[in-house]
Protein backbone atom coordinates (compact mmCIF):
# COMPACT_ATOMS: atom_id res chain seq x y z
CA UNK A 1 0.00 0.00 0.00
CA UNK A 2 2.84 2.23 1.17
CA UNK A 3 4.44 1.54 -2.14
CA UNK A 4 1.06 2.37 -4.24
CA UNK A 5 0.97 5.58 -2.59
CA UNK A 6 4.71 6.58 -3.07
CA UNK A 7 4.20 5.57 -7.20
CA UNK A 8 1.01 7.59 -7.15
CA UNK A 9 2.57 10.87 -5.29
CA UNK A 10 5.67 10.17 -8.11
CA UNK A 11 3.63 9.77 -10.62
CA UNK A 12 1.37 12.90 -9.85
CA UNK A 13 4.65 15.19 -9.47
CA UNK A 14 5.72 13.82 -12.74
CA UNK A 15 2.83 14.58 -14.68
CA UNK A 16 2.92 18.36 -12.66
CA UNK A 17 6.35 19.21 -13.84
CA UNK A 18 5.01 17.83 -17.46
CA UNK A 19 2.60 20.67 -17.70
CA UNK A 20 4.63 22.41 -16.08
CA UNK A 21 7.16 22.32 -18.78
CA UNK A 22 4.39 21.44 -21.64
CA UNK A 23 5.46 22.66 -24.71
CA UNK A 24 8.61 23.31 -23.51
CA UNK A 25 9.70 25.19 -26.68
CA UNK A 26 8.71 22.16 -28.92
CA UNK A 27 6.59 22.96 -31.62
CA UNK A 28 2.83 21.41 -31.78
CA UNK A 29 2.10 20.06 -35.31
CA UNK A 30 -2.00 20.98 -35.33
CA UNK A 31 -3.13 18.42 -38.48
CA UNK A 32 -5.83 19.25 -40.90
CA UNK A 33 -7.22 16.39 -42.84
CA UNK A 34 -7.69 18.74 -45.70
CA UNK A 35 -6.03 20.49 -48.26
CA UNK A 36 -4.87 24.09 -47.87
CA UNK A 37 -6.67 26.79 -48.44
CA UNK A 38 -9.98 25.40 -47.54
CA UNK A 39 -12.54 26.24 -44.94
CA UNK A 40 -11.04 23.71 -42.29
CA UNK A 41 -7.29 24.90 -42.84
CA UNK A 42 -8.58 28.37 -42.44
CA UNK A 43 -9.98 28.04 -38.75
CA UNK A 44 -6.88 25.85 -37.87
CA UNK A 45 -4.41 28.73 -39.31
CA UNK A 46 -6.40 30.70 -37.38
CA UNK A 47 -6.49 28.98 -34.36
CA UNK A 48 -2.51 28.40 -34.87
CA UNK A 49 -1.98 31.75 -34.25
CA UNK A 50 -3.82 32.42 -31.39
CA UNK A 51 -2.50 29.40 -29.60
CA UNK A 52 0.85 30.40 -30.25
CA UNK A 53 0.32 33.83 -27.78
CA UNK A 54 -0.85 31.32 -25.16
CA UNK A 55 1.50 28.30 -25.22
CA UNK A 56 4.22 30.63 -26.05
CA UNK A 57 5.65 28.40 -28.81
CA UNK A 58 5.49 27.54 -32.72
CA UNK A 59 2.45 25.78 -33.74
CA UNK A 60 2.71 24.44 -37.44
CA UNK A 61 -0.23 23.64 -39.69
CA UNK A 62 0.42 20.16 -41.60
CA UNK A 63 -2.33 19.35 -44.52
CA UNK A 64 -2.58 15.87 -44.55
CA UNK A 65 -5.30 15.67 -46.53
CA UNK A 66 -7.88 12.94 -48.48
CA UNK A 67 -10.23 10.06 -48.19
CA UNK A 68 -12.89 12.62 -46.31
CA UNK A 69 -10.38 13.67 -43.36
CA UNK A 70 -9.80 9.64 -42.55
CA UNK A 71 -5.85 9.90 -43.68
CA UNK A 72 -4.90 12.44 -41.48
CA UNK A 73 -6.90 11.47 -38.48
CA UNK A 74 -5.50 8.15 -38.34
CA UNK A 75 -2.23 10.22 -38.32
CA UNK A 76 -3.38 11.30 -34.91
CA UNK A 77 -4.29 8.82 -33.57
CA UNK A 78 -1.35 6.74 -33.86
CA UNK A 79 0.83 9.84 -32.98
CA UNK A 80 2.80 9.54 -29.45
CA UNK A 81 0.35 10.89 -26.86
CA UNK A 82 2.64 13.69 -25.71
CA UNK A 83 0.32 16.84 -26.88
CA UNK A 84 2.67 17.93 -29.56
CA UNK A 85 0.48 16.23 -31.99
CA UNK A 86 -3.24 17.50 -32.34
CA UNK A 87 -5.76 17.59 -34.49
CA UNK A 88 -8.38 20.04 -35.94
CA UNK A 89 -11.34 18.16 -37.37
CA UNK A 90 -14.99 18.88 -38.26
CA UNK A 91 -18.21 17.10 -38.38
CA UNK A 92 -16.25 14.45 -40.60
CA UNK A 93 -15.53 13.19 -37.15
CA UNK A 94 -19.18 11.67 -36.82
CA UNK A 95 -19.73 10.90 -40.34
CA UNK A 96 -16.71 8.78 -40.73
CA UNK A 97 -17.77 5.83 -38.70
CA UNK A 98 -20.76 4.96 -40.92
CA UNK A 99 -19.21 5.96 -44.20
CA UNK A 100 -16.23 3.48 -43.70
CA UNK A 101 -16.82 0.10 -43.39
CA UNK A 102 -13.17 -0.07 -42.15
CA UNK A 103 -11.95 2.76 -40.51
CA UNK A 104 -8.11 2.23 -38.71
CA UNK A 105 -9.21 4.36 -35.53
CA UNK A 106 -12.39 4.50 -33.57
CA UNK A 107 -13.23 8.27 -33.28
CA UNK A 108 -14.91 7.45 -29.87
CA UNK A 109 -11.84 5.61 -27.87
CA UNK A 110 -8.79 6.44 -29.81
CA UNK A 111 -8.94 10.75 -29.22
CA UNK A 112 -8.82 12.74 -25.81
CA UNK A 113 -11.27 15.53 -26.69
CA UNK A 114 -9.85 19.21 -25.96
CA UNK A 115 -13.00 21.08 -27.25
CA UNK A 116 -15.01 22.46 -29.83
CA UNK A 117 -14.04 25.95 -31.62
CA UNK A 118 -16.92 26.88 -34.02
CA UNK A 119 -19.74 26.18 -36.32
CA UNK A 120 -19.94 27.25 -40.31
CA UNK A 121 -23.14 27.75 -41.86
CA UNK A 122 -22.92 26.09 -45.42
CA UNK A 123 -24.02 27.49 -48.96
CA UNK A 124 -25.55 25.91 -52.36
CA UNK A 125 -23.30 27.26 -54.90
CA UNK A 126 -22.56 26.70 -58.68
CA UNK A 127 -20.61 27.13 -61.53
CA UNK A 128 -20.35 30.06 -63.13
CA UNK A 129 -21.64 29.15 -66.36
CA UNK A 130 -24.89 27.24 -64.88
CA UNK A 131 -28.11 29.28 -66.84
CA UNK A 132 -30.26 29.03 -63.53
CA UNK A 133 -29.87 32.21 -61.19
CA UNK A 134 -31.74 31.18 -58.21
CA UNK A 135 -33.06 28.32 -56.61
CA UNK A 136 -36.50 27.87 -58.13
CA UNK A 137 -34.34 28.58 -61.35
CA UNK A 138 -31.82 25.76 -60.19
CA UNK A 139 -34.60 22.86 -59.57
CA UNK A 140 -35.80 23.30 -62.85
CA UNK A 141 -32.10 22.73 -63.98
CA UNK A 142 -31.75 19.58 -62.12
CA UNK A 143 -35.01 18.08 -63.79
CA UNK A 144 -33.92 18.77 -67.10
CA UNK A 145 -30.34 17.84 -66.70
CA UNK A 146 -30.92 14.27 -64.72
CA UNK A 147 -27.96 11.73 -64.85
CA UNK A 148 -25.48 14.33 -66.27
CA UNK A 149 -24.64 16.58 -63.02
CA UNK A 150 -21.44 16.36 -61.20
CA UNK A 151 -21.46 17.36 -57.80
CA UNK A 152 -18.32 18.00 -56.55
CA UNK A 153 -17.20 17.29 -52.54
CA UNK A 154 -14.05 16.90 -50.62
CA UNK A 155 -14.23 13.15 -50.33
CA UNK A 156 -16.13 10.47 -48.08
CA UNK A 157 -17.16 11.67 -45.19
CA UNK A 158 -16.75 15.29 -45.73
CA UNK A 159 -18.91 17.79 -44.75
CA UNK A 160 -19.61 18.78 -48.15
CA UNK A 161 -20.18 15.20 -49.26
CA UNK A 162 -22.83 15.15 -46.25
CA UNK A 163 -24.50 18.08 -47.79
CA UNK A 164 -24.37 17.13 -51.36
CA UNK A 165 -26.33 13.40 -49.82
CA UNK A 166 -28.96 15.31 -48.08
CA UNK A 167 -29.44 17.47 -50.87
CA UNK A 168 -29.74 14.66 -53.63
CA UNK A 169 -32.10 12.33 -50.91
CA UNK A 170 -34.13 15.68 -50.46
CA UNK A 171 -34.78 16.18 -54.12
CA UNK A 172 -34.95 12.25 -54.87
CA UNK A 173 -31.91 13.07 -57.63
CA UNK A 174 -28.89 11.63 -58.35
CA UNK A 175 -25.96 13.23 -59.01
CA UNK A 176 -22.30 12.21 -60.02
CA UNK A 177 -19.90 12.76 -56.83
CA UNK A 178 -16.88 14.47 -57.75
CA UNK A 179 -14.17 13.83 -54.53
CA UNK A 180 -11.46 16.08 -53.78
CA UNK A 181 -9.20 16.35 -51.14
CA UNK A 182 -10.49 19.31 -49.75
CA UNK A 183 -12.52 22.25 -51.44
CA UNK A 184 -9.78 24.27 -52.33
CA UNK A 185 -9.71 22.31 -55.15
CA UNK A 186 -13.33 21.48 -55.39
CA UNK A 187 -13.83 25.24 -55.76
CA UNK A 188 -11.03 25.99 -58.47
CA UNK A 189 -12.65 23.32 -60.61
CA UNK A 190 -16.13 24.95 -59.93
CA UNK A 191 -15.14 28.02 -61.66
CA UNK A 192 -13.29 26.61 -64.02
CA UNK A 193 -16.30 24.66 -64.76
CA UNK A 194 -15.34 21.16 -64.33
CA UNK A 195 -18.12 20.87 -61.82
CA UNK A 196 -21.53 21.51 -61.79
CA UNK A 197 -22.75 22.35 -58.18
CA UNK A 198 -20.78 22.20 -54.75
CA UNK A 199 -22.04 22.45 -50.83
CA UNK A 200 -19.60 24.17 -48.80
CA UNK A 201 -18.85 26.35 -45.85
CA UNK A 202 -19.45 30.09 -45.69
CA UNK A 203 -15.56 30.50 -45.20
CA UNK A 204 -14.36 30.07 -48.58
CA UNK A 205 -17.63 30.65 -50.85
CA UNK A 206 -18.65 33.97 -49.17
CA UNK A 207 -16.03 35.79 -51.55
CA UNK A 208 -17.07 33.79 -54.61
CA UNK A 209 -20.22 35.16 -53.81
CA UNK A 210 -19.83 38.67 -53.37
CA UNK A 211 -17.17 38.64 -56.20
CA UNK A 212 -20.23 37.08 -58.45
CA UNK A 213 -17.82 34.42 -59.48
CA UNK A 214 -20.20 31.54 -58.42
CA UNK A 215 -23.84 31.26 -58.88
CA UNK A 216 -25.58 30.96 -55.15
CA UNK A 217 -28.44 29.18 -54.72
CA UNK A 218 -29.30 29.00 -50.73
CA UNK A 219 -27.78 28.35 -47.79
CA UNK A 220 -28.20 25.31 -45.31
CA UNK A 221 -28.88 26.76 -42.37
CA UNK A 222 -32.73 26.82 -40.50
CA UNK A 223 -32.43 30.23 -40.61
CA UNK A 224 -31.07 33.05 -43.26
CA UNK A 225 -27.63 34.54 -42.54
CA UNK A 226 -27.05 38.05 -41.56
CA UNK A 227 -23.50 38.40 -44.04
CA UNK A 228 -24.09 41.09 -46.38
CA UNK A 229 -23.37 38.89 -48.88
CA UNK A 230 -25.44 36.26 -48.41
CA UNK A 231 -28.57 37.46 -46.35
CA UNK A 232 -30.73 37.47 -49.50
CA UNK A 233 -29.91 34.11 -49.83
CA UNK A 234 -33.39 31.65 -48.82
CA UNK A 235 -32.40 28.60 -46.71
CA UNK A 236 -32.91 25.03 -48.07
CA UNK A 237 -35.93 24.21 -45.56
CA UNK A 238 -38.08 27.49 -46.75
CA UNK A 239 -37.61 26.53 -50.60
CA UNK A 240 -39.11 23.17 -50.29
CA UNK A 241 -36.45 20.81 -48.68
CA UNK A 242 -38.38 20.59 -45.47
CA UNK A 243 -36.41 20.34 -42.05
CA UNK A 244 -32.70 20.52 -44.18
CA UNK A 245 -30.35 21.89 -42.43
CA UNK A 246 -26.81 21.29 -41.82
CA UNK A 247 -24.03 23.13 -39.84
CA UNK A 248 -20.21 22.49 -39.44
CA UNK A 249 -18.69 22.26 -36.19
CA UNK A 250 -14.91 21.83 -35.68
CA UNK A 251 -13.43 20.39 -32.51
CA UNK A 252 -9.53 19.54 -31.38
CA UNK A 253 -8.30 16.23 -30.56
CA UNK A 254 -4.63 14.83 -29.18
CA UNK A 255 -4.27 11.11 -29.49
CA UNK A 256 -5.61 9.01 -26.50
CA UNK A 257 -3.10 8.64 -23.53
CA UNK A 258 -1.67 12.27 -23.67
CA UNK A 259 -1.32 13.19 -20.14
CA UNK A 260 -3.96 15.06 -18.26
CA UNK A 261 -2.04 18.11 -17.00
CA UNK A 262 -1.28 18.67 -21.14
CA UNK A 263 -4.90 18.27 -21.77
CA UNK A 264 -5.87 20.66 -19.59
CA UNK A 265 -3.09 22.91 -20.20
CA UNK A 266 -4.48 22.72 -24.30
CA UNK A 267 -8.03 23.28 -23.25
CA UNK A 268 -7.67 26.41 -21.44
CA UNK A 269 -5.00 27.72 -24.45
CA UNK A 270 -8.18 26.92 -26.81
CA UNK A 271 -10.76 28.34 -24.67
CA UNK A 272 -8.35 31.34 -24.57
CA UNK A 273 -7.86 31.85 -27.71
CA UNK A 274 -11.69 31.66 -28.43
CA UNK A 275 -11.78 35.03 -26.32
CA UNK A 276 -8.51 36.47 -28.71
CA UNK A 277 -10.34 39.22 -30.05
CA UNK A 278 -8.07 38.93 -33.75
CA UNK A 279 -9.07 35.22 -33.80
CA UNK A 280 -12.94 36.28 -32.84
CA UNK A 281 -12.94 38.56 -35.57
CA UNK A 282 -11.11 36.74 -38.23
CA UNK A 283 -14.07 33.62 -37.52
CA UNK A 284 -16.69 36.21 -37.81
CA UNK A 285 -16.05 37.71 -41.33
CA UNK A 286 -16.12 34.12 -42.41
CA UNK A 287 -19.23 33.59 -41.30
CA UNK A 288 -18.02 31.27 -38.65
CA UNK A 289 -19.81 31.31 -35.05
CA UNK A 290 -17.55 30.72 -31.55
CA UNK A 291 -18.82 28.15 -29.71
CA UNK A 292 -19.85 29.94 -26.21
CA UNK A 293 -21.32 26.64 -24.63
CA UNK A 294 -20.18 24.30 -22.19
CA UNK A 295 -18.87 22.13 -25.47
CA UNK A 296 -15.97 23.99 -25.24
CA UNK A 297 -14.90 21.80 -22.14
CA UNK A 298 -13.79 18.36 -23.33
CA UNK A 299 -16.11 15.82 -21.53
CA UNK A 300 -19.03 18.18 -23.52
CA UNK A 301 -17.42 17.79 -26.54
CA UNK A 302 -17.57 14.06 -26.24
CA UNK A 303 -21.12 14.15 -25.33
CA UNK A 304 -22.06 16.31 -28.79
CA UNK A 305 -19.79 13.81 -30.84
CA UNK A 306 -21.49 10.45 -30.10
CA UNK A 307 -24.71 12.17 -30.20
CA UNK A 308 -24.20 13.61 -33.81
CA UNK A 309 -22.66 10.09 -34.76
CA UNK A 310 -26.00 8.53 -33.50
CA UNK A 311 -27.68 11.56 -35.28
CA UNK A 312 -25.71 11.08 -38.75
CA UNK A 313 -25.32 7.01 -38.87
CA UNK A 314 -29.25 6.01 -39.40
CA UNK A 315 -28.94 9.05 -42.53
CA UNK A 316 -26.07 7.93 -44.19
CA UNK A 317 -27.18 4.37 -44.07
CA UNK A 318 -30.31 4.91 -45.12
CA UNK A 319 -28.24 6.79 -48.59
CA UNK A 320 -26.64 3.39 -49.01
CA UNK A 321 -23.40 5.03 -49.02
CA UNK A 322 -20.08 3.97 -47.67
CA UNK A 323 -15.95 2.69 -48.27
CA UNK A 324 -14.56 -0.17 -47.82
N1 LIG B 1 -15.06 22.02 -46.39
C1 LIG B 1 -14.50 20.76 -46.72
C2 LIG B 1 -15.52 19.69 -46.52
O1 LIG B 1 -16.36 19.62 -47.34
C3 LIG B 1 -13.18 20.40 -46.22
C4 LIG B 1 -12.14 21.50 -46.21
O2 LIG B 1 -12.09 22.15 -45.19
O3 LIG B 1 -11.40 21.68 -47.17
O4 LIG B 1 -15.49 18.90 -45.62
Amino acid sequence: MKKLLAFTAFAAAAAGVYAQEFPAGKTVTLVVPFSAGGPTDRVARDLAEALQKTLGTTIVVDNTAGAGSSIGTAKVARAAPDGYTLLLNHIGMSTMPALYRKLPFNVENDFEYLGMVNEVPMTLIGKPTLPANNYKELTTWIAANKGKINLGNAGLGAASHLCGLLFQSALKVEMTPVPYKGTAPAIADLLGGQIDLLCDQTTNTTSQIEAKKVKAYAVTTSKRLTTPALKDLPTLAESGLKDFEVSIWHGVYAPKGTPAPVLKKLNEAIKAAMKDPGFVKREEALGAVIIADKRTEPAEHKKFVSAEIAKWGPIIKAAGVYAD
